[in-house]
């Protein structure tokens, strides 16, 4: 908002002063507001406010089936990640009292912290005593010792996915299809990249997308196990869903994981590399500097509005 004030003032020829911000930010959500409420109407007039409609029409090249078209080895295919750059400063750290506000974001995405929960403590708390020093494990001069688990933090023990405690929002959690359509986001929540996390949204797709899935994931590896001993195990593999680690991710495990998860040697990948949430977070990233310290509606509000534009650029770009 600041910047944008500070340019208006510039244009107009006024010096820049504090109050000028605030206003301008409630006109900017007074604005979406409007906006949303004339969406809600159009989408009511046009029948696109039935159950999951954005998940089911977003992405109009992996979900608008044809009739009698010729069946793909996966219906649909999606990746899924975690990403630490929005983290969200908790107000309260200092022992302030965060101000009341019962504004919301309006938002497709989002999956509640209450839906996420339900799959909290699927993975048996693993005993370890290390420090969670954010350092990346130090590599072994033997690479055919090292296994998926011990070589990438998101693999390891839940006990070792922490975060510094001044944030109260440690990062988003999301899954976008294979042209990088933003498909659904999750809030990571005073921790690192729990299990709870992933299924959360594999659940949720896997309840819209029905049968024949596939999902990349960076520790895809390791998380199929841990999917398979969850409650969701049973239905995934009824489903005949499958996990796969991305391309570029894939190169960094070893060789016999690769032959089993590198989408290189799964049929039906075609050219999805499977890491459209990086593509997605390389840009995103340049938000943090106007949420880390953001109200927690202004933090969801500006990381909604992004996936919008976002996904209006890949919807405008589909066909070129
Ligand atoms: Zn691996
Ligand atoms: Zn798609």
């Amino acid at each position: 908002m600041y910047p944008t004030c500070k340019a208006l003032c510039f244009l107009h020829g006024i010096p820049y002063q504090p109050y000028l911000c605030s206003q301008f930010s409630a006109a900017y959500n007074i604005y979406l507001e409007i906006f949303h409420s004339v969406d809600k109407h159009l989408r009511a007039a046009l029948n696109h406010d039935t159950p999951n409609w954005c998940l089911l029409n977003s992405c109009p090249a992996c979900f608008y089936k044809l009739q009698d078209e010729p069946a793909l080895q996966f219906d649909w295919l999606v990746s899924i990640d975690g990403n630490n750059s929005l983290k969200h400063w908790d107000s309260t750290i200092y022992g302030t009292t965060a101000r009341i506000d019962s504004r919301k974001a309006h938002s497709d995405y989002w999956i509640g912290p209450t839906a996420v929960d339900q799959f909290k403590g699927e993975v048996k708390a693993q005993e370890d005593s290390s420090p969670d020093d954010w350092q990346d494990e130090p590599v072994e001069a033997n690479q055919g010792s090292l296994t998926c688990v011990t070589r990438w933090r998101n693999a390891g023990p839940e006990t070792r996915k922490k975060m510094f405690s001044v944030f109260h929002e440690s990062g988003i959690f999301i899954a976008a299809c294979r042209h990088r359509f933003v498909l659904l986001a999750c809030n990571m929540i005073r921790s690192g990249e729990l299990a709870k996390y992933p299924l959360a949204l594999i659940d949720k797709l896997l309840t819209v997308y029905g049968k024949n899935g596939a999902c990349a994931y960076d520790i895809g590896c390791a998380f199929s196990k841990t999917l398979r001993n969850s409650s969701l195990g049973p239905r995934a593999s009824e489903l005949n869903f499958w996990m796969m680690v991305g391309a570029f991710h894939g190169h960094a495990h070893n060789c016999k994981c690769q032959l089993a998860w590198h989408p290189m040697y799964i049929p039906g990948t075609g050219h999805s590399e499977g890491e459209g949430c990086e593509h997605i977070f390389s840009a995103s990233n340049e938000l943090a500097r106007s949420t880390r310290h953001a109200s927690p509606f202004h933090w969801h509000q500006t990381i909604k509005e992004y996936f919008t534009f976002w996904d209006a650029d890949k919807y405008a770009v589909l066909c070129v």
